[in-house]
Parts: structure tokens; sequence; C-alpha cells
């Protein structure tokens, strides 16, 4: 396996992976986006709410808040808890927010009692409290994964696609090819079509179309995949990554486990 990092943000990593199967990319996007733990608000107890939205858009908005964690390591998922999932501070990081009206309410009035833990975001909305509206909650966050429910959904937009191959064959350089291009992959030099930007091209096939010489061969690598993750902005996108590969480890091994028993 060989792997080359294309694009590197705080929030989003693009990179290629060659010699493994369409199955072991996808494992990487699908780690990314349900098996890495992190940190959402789970349950509230709503004391006052006089805003115009109901308690349930309300919770709806709140599990909705992206979470940051300094530690993420510090905290257990609740069914791996000594507590054995009945909640403690192992498991669980207690919350507040109150507020008051005229003025919109914002992640980043949630207060929470581990200074390190905060909305990933500041000014993400909650709601609107007119004069004299009151919004007082209690609550708590847990940790657990993507596929429990999407609010603990590490990995955003995360996806995969062959690597194209493409080859240009007989060619007068009329430029059509380039001109129907939305990736802007090809380019005309000297008097020819060349591909000088191969890892943006979409394999939508339009130049094909395009070209009435029929010069314009284009194949998907089998082998070979870009791979694209955007975080939600719980953790740096390189860092959702190695999670995923690490999650992905860790299941490797018990199934190694449970073979090994069988034998
Ligand atoms: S397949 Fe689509 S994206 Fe790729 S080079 Fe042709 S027109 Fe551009
Ligand atoms: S459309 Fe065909 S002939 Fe025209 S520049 Fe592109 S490859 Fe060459
Ligand atoms: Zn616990």
């Amino acid at each position: 396996m060989k792997l080359e990092l294309i694009e590197l943000e705080e929030d989003r990593i693009r990179f290629l992976l060659c010699g493994v199967s369409a199955a072991f990319a996808n494992g990487i996007r699908r780690a990314c986006m349900s098996e890495v733990p992190v940190l959402a608000i789970d349950e509230i107890s709503l004391y006052d709410n006089t805003s115009v939205l109901f308690d349930e858009q309300i919770a709806l908005r709140l599990g909705e808040v992206p979470l940051k964690a300094d530690d993420l390591n510090m905290y257990s998922r609740p069914e791996d808890c000594q507590c054995a999932g009945t909640g403690c501070p192992g498991c669980r990081v207690d919350f507040m927010l109150s507020a008051e009206g005229p003025g919109m309410v914002y992640s980043r009035d949630i207060q929470f009692t581990d200074p390190g833990v905060k909305p990933a975001f500041d000014r993400i909305p909650i709601v609107v409290l007119g004069e004299g509206e009151k919004l007082v909650i209690e609550g708590f966050a847990t940790k657990r994964v993507g596929k429990d429910h999407t609010k603990w959904q590490a990995g955003t937009l995360c996806g995969y696609k062959n690597l194209p191959s493409i080859e240009i064959g007989d060619c007068d350089g009329c430029g059509k090819c380039i001109e129907v291009c939305p990736r802007h992959v090809l380019s005309l030099e000297d008097g020819r079509a060349k591909v000088t930007n191969i890892l943006e091209c979409s394999l939508c096939k339009l130049c094909i179309d395009a070209c009435e010489m029929g010069g314009i061969k284009l194949t998907p690598v089998l082998d070979s995949f870009v791979v694209s993750i955007e975080s939600s902005g719980v953790m740096p996108a390189k860092e959702l990554v190695a999670r995923a590969a690490e999650e992905i480890k860790i299941r490797a091994e018990e199934l190694d486990a449970k073979l090994a028993e069988l034998s």
C-alpha cells in the first residue's frame, strides 16, 4: 500500500491510496463516519423554555452541536465505563445553559463543567429569545459513535473515487475537451490536448463526448483511490483518519483473536 498526501487543512484531508481494494478505501471512509467515538449532548433537563421553539426542537439543536475535547481519552463510552453505563464523571460531562432575551442564544453559551470541553464553533445559533423570554437547561454529553446516532458523527463529507487514467490518442488541438471539462483537468500544449490535473478528474466523461476524433480514452485505476475526508470540527481531519485506522486495527485484532480461539 502507498499513501500520498494531496491536500491537508484543519478540517479536511485528501490523499491518494494505491495498492488497495475498494473495500479497504470504503472501510476507511466508513470508520471516519461511524466508528470514531466523540462527545455530543445526549440528555437535557429543561427548567424554563419560553422561547418560540418547542422543547424537542431545542434538544435537537443542542444535540447537533459538535463538541471538542482537549483530552477525549479522559472519557469512556458508557457501555465500557466502570459505572456500567449508569452515569459517572468517567463517561459524562455535565453542562448548563442559561439565557434571557432579547438576543440570540449561541453554542458558545453552553458551559461545560470540564473546561476542556466546548463547542467546536462558537456561533452556532440555538434560538432567538424575545424580550423577557428565558431558556434554562442542564444536561450532559456522552461519548459514542456515528453509527449510534449522526450527532456523534466525527466525519461529515467522506468519500473516495478511483484514480482516473486518461490517454490522448488522435488529436487535432480543437480544444473542445478543454472547454467542456468542469474540473480544468486538460490543457492545450504544442497543439495537442494534455492531461495536467488528473487528481481533479471526476470521471464525468464529458471530454469523451466532446471529442469528435474519438481520441480520449478514460479508465479508472482499479487499485488506486483518491480519498477525501472532512471533519465535523470535533478534531483535526488528520487525527480523524488516524483514529479511524486505529478503530479498524482494533477490530481486526479482535477478529484475529476469535479465529485463534476456533483453531
Ligand atoms: S472525465 Fe470529466 S472531469 Fe475528467 S477530464 Fe474528462 S471532462 Fe474533465
Ligand atoms: S476534443 Fe479531441 S481533438 Fe479536440 S483537443 Fe480534445 S482530444 Fe484533441
Ligand atoms: Zn461511567
